[in-house]
């Protein structure tokens, strides 16, 4: 017997004592936003568990995770296990409430600091090449060596829930840029690593753990025709930079020790610095929801680059990671057609019709709503779980 409720311990619960994600919630009354965890369909704030968490409550006292990123994986292995003795203990702590996540708002959990994003995906890749370049090789010839990224904008990440206003920009006519509300808005479903611990560079592969805090879901909202004009010769800019969604509950990285499996072969050896001497590739398997039909399958375990490259590649220049960064990673997207990440890819350029519950479509329309869920195996045949990633299209705001 618990006190908490059974439904957080069904075998097929993503968000059970195995997974703990932290966020940031705010229930509208006199006690503002608070950092809890999410335990099944329950927030627990943790800030009135001080008893149960002794000298750690203080990472987890205020109204974000920033000084718990601050932290190190030490203080984060010591406090998820005194969390996870709170929740599967018999009796209610001292302090202790479940509050429903329907009756909480969940904020952006952290400060962001710098925001990078990759594109590690092959198949991801060799689509977009042959839908955007078909007169040229899919791949460029750097893919195979290194995840290729860009900088992000950071000001513009926002939590799960936020609706997202249709940008304007510029695009290719054929007789000239025309100027307006992106016609081709789509989405790219990627999952987001959070940073922490200390400010280091050149970090290599096996120290992942000590600078990725956690993971989320991340919505990399696109508007391609303003990226299709805009692109060379340097990279995305605009067409991405108007917004990118997180959830709003960061699962730590160490939930995922069942999941990790190697990356698929690139078919030559890595440059040494990308060598892992332990997998950190995750089997995780995303679902996209186009207004509540599940529109493909992303498989995470096809990506051709882990977080450990990725995070060993940002830094092997000398440049610092420093805790609140986040860096995404790039458009899941599998070898089938139901599996890919993006709608340029299942619409195939806007050449395929999307059947979404009845409807069709290529690209979004405004007053659409895309969710993005996932999960990866557990130990013991569990379930562990990222929070969603959800969004609804508004029409350009007329600015
Ligand atoms: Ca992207």
């Amino acid at each position: 017997m618990t006190w908490v409720p059974d439904a957080a311990f069904a075998p097929d619960q993503p968000f059970g004592p195995r997974t703990l994600p932290y966020g940031v919630v705010d229930a509208g009354d006199a006690d503002g936003p608070r950092v809890a965890v999410r335990v099944g369909d329950h927030a627990l704030p943790l800030a009135p568990l001080r008893e149960s968490l002794g000298d750690l409550a203080d990472l987890v006292s205020g109204s974000s995770l920033d000084p718990l990123l601050a932290a190190s994986r030490v203080e984060w292995g010591k406090l998820r296990a005194r969390v996870r003795e709170v929740v599967n203990g018999s009796a209610k702590p001292s302090g202790a409430s479940l509050l429903p996540l329907t009756d909480v708002r969940g904020l952006l959990p952290f400060t962001v600091g710098d925001y990078v994003d990759f594109y590690s995906s092959s198949h991801h890749a060799e689509n977009v090449g042959r839908i955007m370049r078909p007169e040229t090789e899919p791949l460029f010839p750097n893919w195979t060596h290194l995840p290729v990224g860009y900088h992000g904008r950071a000001g513009t990440v926002v939590v799960s829930g936020t609706d997202v206003a249709r940008p304007y920009g510029q695009r290719r006519g054929s007789d000239g840029p025309h100027f307006g509300p992106s016609a081709r808005l789509d989405i790219e479903a990627e999952v987001g690593f959070v940073c922490g611990g200390p400010v280091a560079r050149r970090v290599p592969t096996s120290d992942v753990a000590e600078h990725v805090f956690g993971v989320v879901l991340v919505n990399d909202w696109s508007a391609r025709d303003i990226q299709g004009w805009e692109y060379q010769p340097l990279g995305p800019f605009l067409g991405k930079s108007f917004a990118t969604s997180v959830s709003a509950w960061v699962t730590p990285l160490d939930a995922f020790a069942a999941a990790r499996v190697p990356v698929p072969d690139v078919g030559h050896p890595r440059v040494d610095y990308l060598v892992e001497d332990s997998p950190w590739g995750l089997d995780l398997r995303l679902a996209v929801e186009w207004n509540g039909t599940v529109v493909s399958r992303p498989t995470f375990a096809d990506m051709s680059y882990s977080c450990a490259q990725q995070l060993a590649h940002m830094t092997i220049n000398g440049a610092t990671v420093r805790p609140g960064d986040l860096f995404a990673s790039g458009t899941v997207s599998g070898p089938s057609v139901d599996q890919r990440g993006s709608f340029l890819e299942l619409s195939w350029g806007g050449r395929d019709k999307i059947d979404v519950g009845g409807e069709t479509r290529t690209f979004l329309e405004d007053g659409d709503t895309v969710v993005i869920t996932a999960t990866a195996p557990g130990e013991d045949g569990s379930v562990v779980g990222l929070a969603e990633v959800a969004g609804t299209v508004l029409p350009a705001d007329g600015g």
